[in-house]
């Protein structure tokens, strides 16, 4: 029962420490993951992104500008925009020389609208389309970027700078610009995406994707796929650039929301805590595994260790180390287990006690070794003259005791004759003395419901009454009717 115990509080100290250990280590680790994503990874992507979209601007807003203050471009339209082919071969020239997408110029006096290519159409004020021109012709700034789908080609998301151009004296003529295509933004995004597996993408006023990596991802379609989300969102738009936690789809999901003022869009960065944890993750599992198999293994051979040397504790205790017969205590524990089968097969057990005459004298002849010999002996002699079945035992210094199961009294008396005769018969040979000795035998047959020292008495009691009978002889305890 104590060694259970033992080999449990060693379970319980081994996988708690261990376990412990792991949990910690993968705790702390976990931490720093989503520290340096919050702090660092996140905002340096958004930055990276945000720069990169601001070194694109800077050319074609400073072209756009270029092609507002150009003489010959105000002077065309002043002198009446009569030759069309002359401004379409300018606006193509811009675009080629300066790799834009597109170029395009408005005049405020026909409602035209120029392009590349010629005369594209006239700008309506009742088109949602042509909306952007009469914001321009408002605007107290000299420019804006709009981000808008190309009528010029095939409806493609284009950057468009729309730049106000203005007579000598200062009277609006109309708008002017480039376009250029989100392709750059789009691919740089992709690449981000791949590289650092996270999700990139631009989201407008109304939370609609204007913009992503993910091509699976319908441009248009709502990002708010939670109400969480949705309020995060919200909360950014009023804070500016902010990093925020949320749960989706059982992900812990970190993002860096930032305000892009140019295109009056929001850069979303996100990535999964969860997945980027996945390692480590899987270093605890493997971590927790491994103190599993330690543990059991520790557990498993204190348990071994343990078993032997408390077998080993038992056979000593219970094992005599002169003659190697069981002693006193050993009859303790067996003696039970004889009794219980006794009375199931309700066969009588029977005892003999044994005592050696005169042993004073021969330790006296021969010295105390001589008397530990010629007790090895004796021990030798009975057990030649028994069965295996039958338990014999140095009950104390030169007395033995047998117990014989199944075995009435006639049986018990022939046994106990035939050791007498045993004894009697056998030389001992110590230091060149030859000596014999002789043994007295008490025995008793247990009655059934007999307490086993009540029958031990009577063994004993005819035993000592052999030896006042002269020794050298067996006697039988009868039990008085
Ligand atoms: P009796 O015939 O009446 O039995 O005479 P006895 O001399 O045998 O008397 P008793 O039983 O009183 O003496 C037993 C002696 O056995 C006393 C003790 O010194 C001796 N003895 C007990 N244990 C050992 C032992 O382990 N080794 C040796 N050598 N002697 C022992
Ligand atoms: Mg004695
Ligand atoms: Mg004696």
């Amino acid at each position: 029962m104590n060694r259970y115990k033992l080999i449990l509080l060693i379970t319980v100290i081994l996988a708690t420490g261990f376990l412990a250990t792991s949990l910690v280590s993968y705790q702390v680790s976990r931490v720093s993951i989503h520290d340096s994503i919050v702090d660092s990874t996140l905002p340096l992507t958004s930055d990276n992104i945000y720069s990169e979209i601001q070194k694109d601007l800077v050319r074609p807003i400073f072209v756009s500008s270029m092609m507002a203050s150009d003489t010959f471009l105000r002077d065309w339209i002043i002198d009446g925009e009569t030759d069309i082919a002359k401004i379409s071969k300018y606006l193509q020239e811009v675009q080629n020389h300066y790799g834009a997408f597109v170029s395009f110029l408005v005049s405020e006096n026909t409602g035209n609208y120029y392009y590349g290519k010629g005369l594209l159409k006239q700008v309506n004020p009742k088109e949602e389309r042509d909306a952007w021109y009469y914001r321009v012709r408002e605007l107290k700034n000299p420019y804006e970027i709009n981000v808008d789908r190309d009528m010029a080609h095939a409806d493609v998301l284009t950057i468009f700078i729309n730049y106000r151009v203005l007579d000598y004296q200062g009277q609006y003529l109309g708008a002017v610009g480039v376009g250029l295509t989100v392709d750059s933004v789009q691919k740089l995004i992709s690449h981000y995406q791949l590289k650092f597996k996270r999700n990139v993408y631009f989201v407008d006023e109304q939370g609609a994707i204007t913009l992503s990596g993910n091509f699976d991802q319908p441009l248009g379609s709502k990002i708010m796929h939670t109400s969480e989300l949705q309020r995060l969102f919200q909360q950014a738009k009023a804070n500016g650039t902010q990093t925020f936690e949320y749960e989706y789809d059982g992900m812990q999901q970190l993002i860096n929301m930032r305000y892009i003022p140019e295109l009056n869009w929001y850069l979303f960065v996100e990535q999964s805590e969860s997945e980027a944890t996945s390692d480590i993750r899987h270093a605890l599992y493997i971590n927790v595994l491994l103190c599993l198999v330690v543990t059991a293994i520790v557990v498993l051979l204190t348990h071994l260790a343990l078993r032997r040397y408390q077998a080993e504790l038992e056979t000593m205790a219970t094992t005599d180390s002169l003659t190697g017969l069981p002693n006193r205590k050993a009859f303790d524990i067996v003696i039970d287990i004889f009794l219980n089968e006794s009375s199931r097969t309700r066969g009588a057990l029977a005892l003999i006690v044994l005592d050696i005459d005169h042993f004073k004298a021969i330790n006296d002849r021969l010295g105390h070794f001589g008397g530990d010999h010629v007790l090895v002996v004796m021990a030798r002699a009975i057990r030649a003259c028994t069965r295996a079945a039958d338990f014999i035992c140095r009950w104390g210094g030169e007395e033995f005791l047998i117990v014989i199961k199944d075995c009435d009294e006639h049986s018990a008396m022939l046994l106990a004759e035939k050791i007498r005769n045993a004894v009697e018969n056998e030389l001992i040979a110590y230091k060149g003395e030859q000596i014999s000795i002789t043994a007295s035998l008490g025995v008793a047959v247990a009655r059934t419901g007999e307490k086993m020292e009540h029958v031990l008495d009577r063994a004993d009691a005819a035993m000592y009454a052999a030896k006042m009978a002269g020794r050298n002889q067996v006697n039988l305890s009868r039990l008085e009717k």
